[in-house]
Order: C-alpha cells, then structure tokens, then sequence
C-alpha cells in the first residue's frame, strides 16, 4: 500500500511534526489505521513495537484533537494511553509531544517507582492526552488526583504484556470509570485467549490491522549461534563486544542478578556497560539507557521485561548471553536490532543446558541459524563476526539536528562536558583504557534523512504468522 501522510488529510501541523521527524511516508499499520481511527472507528491492531504502531494511533488521535474545541477537566483527561513499562509509557508521550509539537496540546505521562507531587499537579490542570501505566493510574485516581470520566479515546498498547505483567484485573477496574461511550484503539502483538477476551469487551465493531514484521525481522537480521561451554561466555561476550563494526549493543540476560553479574564482569574485562531491570530505580534505568542511546556506554544489559518499549534505535547488535525458556521471546529480541526499516545483527551463545531451547527457536522460525562452535573460555581466536552492516535506516536521537556531543575520555572514568564532535567519530564507552571496544564509525553520527518504509517489508493486511496467533 503506497501512499503519503498528506494523502491520509491530516493536519497540516501534524504534517509540519512529521516532516521535522524525517518521517517520509507511513508505515504499512500507519496507512491501514490512520483512515479509519481519523473515523473514530475502534481499531484492533496486531502489531509489535518497531511497526510504527505508536504514531498509527497517536496522528489520528491528535488530529482529532485538534479538531476539536474544549478543555479537559481539572484531573481529568481527553485521551487516555495505557502502556505495560514505565520507559514505554515515557516513550509514548515523547512521541505524542514530538508529533503534536505545533498544536499545542498537553501531554501528562504517569508511572510508578517515582514521587507524587509532579504528576500530582500535571493533571490538577487537566490535560488532553494522559499516557499512564495501570497501577500508578489506579493509585491517583484512589487518591482523588485523577479522573476518567471525560475520556473519549482510550488506547490500550502492548495488551499481552499487560497480561503477562498481571495487569488485566486492574485495567478492568479502570474501565468502569471510563465512560462506555468512547473510541478504543488495543494493540497486542500477539493474541492469546484472555487477550481476546479482553478486546471483545473492549472493542465495538472494531476495524482489524494485522501487521508482522517477525517473519520479515528474523529475514532483516543476519544471526548466527555461538557453541561453547557455559563457563565461556563471559569470555566470549567481552571478545565479540571489542570487536570491530560492534555499536549500540543489547545484550539480553534471563535473569536480573545474571544482568548485574554480566555488567559487573564486563567493567572488570574493561567494557563500560549498563544494566536495566525491574529492581533498578526509575532514575538508574533512565540514565542507563541515555547513556545507550548517547554512546557513553553503549552495551545495555537487560531482561526481557525491562528492554520491552526501549525505543533506540540504531542498535547494531543483540546478543543473547542465555536463550530463552520462551521460543518467541528469541524473535522479540533479535526484533530489537531490525527497529524502523534498519537491519543488524543478532548472535546467541548457546551452552550445552541451551541447546534445548534453540532446537525449539529453531522450530518456531522454521530455519536453522548459522552456527560456529569455540571449544572453550581458553580460545584464543575470537570468531570474527561477518563484515558488520550499517544500520539502513537510522534515526538520530530526538532533538538530533543540533551537532551530537560526545563525552571526553579521561583517565578518572569521568565524562567531561562534551565537545561538537567534527567528524563522525564512534564513540567511546566511560572510563577504562585502550582496551574498551571501539563501537563502528559513523554510528552515532548518521545524519538526519528522510526514511521511507520499503515495499514488502511487512505483509500488509496478512494475519499474523500461526506462532504469534498461539496462546502463550
Ligand atoms: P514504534 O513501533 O511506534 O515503536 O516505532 C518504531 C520506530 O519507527 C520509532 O523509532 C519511530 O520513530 C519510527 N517511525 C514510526 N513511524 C515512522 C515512519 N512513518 N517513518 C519512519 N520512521 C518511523
């Protein structure tokens, strides 16, 4: 389906946002929603993250918005988004506010882990779009600092985390106090029956939207498997990381102690790396991942939860220390280096307690992945990864029209104010020595440009595969 935003008649401001974005065209769920949600239609997408399903929802809504007169109540909300993770709730409202920057609106987000107070007086004045997690929510509304009763569009994203997390029972109480009469927009990436359950309670006659880009992510990444003896993955990781043409690295851990150790191994073998999990405080995670998405550390530790919703893109490499017990968390992951069109690469060490695991992965997306085996921690020949690729398609950081900054080394591990790089230079982790990896030249500098989604890159309006229509 080729056609251009301003073919969808949005708002020549939301227009204006998305050419600032370097947007050029919609992706495939973006023109399939857009139409009908600008209806006020009810919408069932079946979409992951890396669609473009954020936008999908959010120009309609903001065009209607802005078609609109009225104000929204003292602690109440026009437009309610409820989002499973606090960074992607975050993330949410980044782009809200990003693409209604000319229509000024406001955008309140709320999630738990931090104070009261700021999120406390943001909805006193009322806002038209509130982007909230569903227990901090809850806990505002118990407290008298919120209400739902004027919302007229209510989004849920990411249903199935929502259910993983345990969440279902509270958006069911939430949606007693929205009122019934409202527009609703769920997005799920996959559809178990409680999800199912849920969007039939949920949803009116709602239009149906299935993108999947999984099959096309496991195309768009070059993956490989290392096997090797479990006690060699320490050594193995720190080899692969110093390589050459390594940039922006997740690597995913199943646990949040195993996330640490890694972390704390890495500093030990030299590499500046973060960890982001469910037991770290709101204000770690958050400078975790601006110092992922800066360059002053840019290997991110990170379990399955807690790397859900991680909007970065131009990360080249995901690597898996452990694979995991749930075949389709495989795809999620190596999904997390294929984001907005751009490709990468994806290698999984695989232990002799793994090999289980990868079999079954192996089964579920129907090939068997390129393999190598080292014989153990002793190798002294790092497997050399194929010539690293070039992201296709990147987005600068938000805001990346300013030149980019780089922290300085210095032998104290500080990062001093940094200097207007003057040329694509990659940068270097904090602290340590020489020895610290080298991520790929040219990463964190790509210029802003116009992105257009390729033709075929998802299978428009096809259902999506049988593994991400199975219950989990
Ligand atoms: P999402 O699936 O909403 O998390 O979006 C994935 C990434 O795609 C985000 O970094 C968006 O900024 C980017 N994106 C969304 N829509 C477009 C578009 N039409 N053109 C280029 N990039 C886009």
């Amino acid at each position: 389906m080729t056609t251009t935003f301003e073919a969808l008649g949005l708002d020549t401001r939301i227009l204006q946002a998305l050419a600032e974005e370097g947007y050029s065209s919609p992706t495939p769920i973006q023109a399939q929603s857009i139409p009908s949600v600008m209806e006020g239609r009810d919408l069932l997408g079946i979409a992951q993250t890396g669609t473009g399903k954020t936008a999908a929802f959010s120009l309609p809504i903001l065009h209607r918005l802005a078609q609109q007169t009225g104000r929204p109540p003292r602690y109440g909300c026009r437009v309610l988004v409820l989002s499973p993770t606090r960074e992607l709730a975050s993330q949410i409202a980044d782009s809200v506010r990003a693409y209604g920057r000319h229509l000024g609106l406001s955008t309140t987000v709320v999630f738990g882990g931090v104070g009261f107070g700021g999120q406390k007086s943001a909805l006193a004045r009322g806002v038209d779009i509130l982007v909230a997690t569903p227990g901090r929510l809850q806990d505002l509304i118990d407290q008298g600092a919120a209400r739902l009763d004027h919302v007229t569009t209510l989004v849920l994203d990411e249903a199935d985390q929502m259910l993983d997390k345990g969440f279902l029972p509270a958006i069911r109480r939430l949606l007693k106090a929205i009122p019934q009469q409202r527009q609703t927009l769920f997005f799920s990436a996959t559809m178990p029956a409680e999800i199912n359950k849920l969007a039939a309670e949920m949803l009116t006659d709602p239009v149906r939207v299935a993108v999947a880009p999984v099959a096309t992510t496991a195309e768009k990444v070059a993956q490989r498997v290392i096997h090797l003896p479990a006690g060699g993955k320490r050594q193995a990781l720190a080899e692969l990381l110093r390589m050459e043409g390594i940039g922006r690295t997740l690597v995913f851990s199943r646990t949040k102690h195993g996330a640490d150790r890694i972390v704390k191994q890495l500093d030990q073998d030299g590499i500046a790396a973060n960890a982001i999990h469910g037991n770290k405080a709101q204000n770690a995670r958050e400078r975790a991942l601006a110092a992922f998405r800066d360059g002053s550390a840019p290997v991110l530790v990170a379990t399955d939860i807690a790397a859900r919703g991680i909007d970065v893109d131009g990360v080249t490499h995901v690597i898996q220390f452990d694979l995991p017990e749930v075949p389709e968390t495989y795809v999620h992951r190596i999904g997390r280096t294929a984001r907005a069109g751009a490709t990468g690469e994806a290698i999984a060490l695989c232990s002799h307690e793994d090999r289980d695991k990868l079999r079954a992965i192996e089964r579920l997306i129907r090939q068997q992945i390129p393999a190598e085996t080292r014989s153990g921690a002793a190798t002294p020949e790092p497997a050399r990864a194929p010539a690293p690729r070039q992201p296709q398609q990147q987005k600068p950081p938000r805001g990346a029209h300013k030149p980019q900054r780089q922290p300085q080394h210095r032998p104290g591990g500080h990062a001093t104010p940094a200097e207007p790089k003057r040329q694509a230079e990659p940068p270097r982790p904090q602290g340590g020595d020489s020895a610290r990896r080298r991520p790929a030249a040219g990463q964190q500098d790509a210029p802003r440009r116009d992105r257009s989604w390729r033709e075929g890159d998802f299978r428009d309006g096809s259902p999506a595969p049988a593994f991400l229509r199975r219950g989990r």
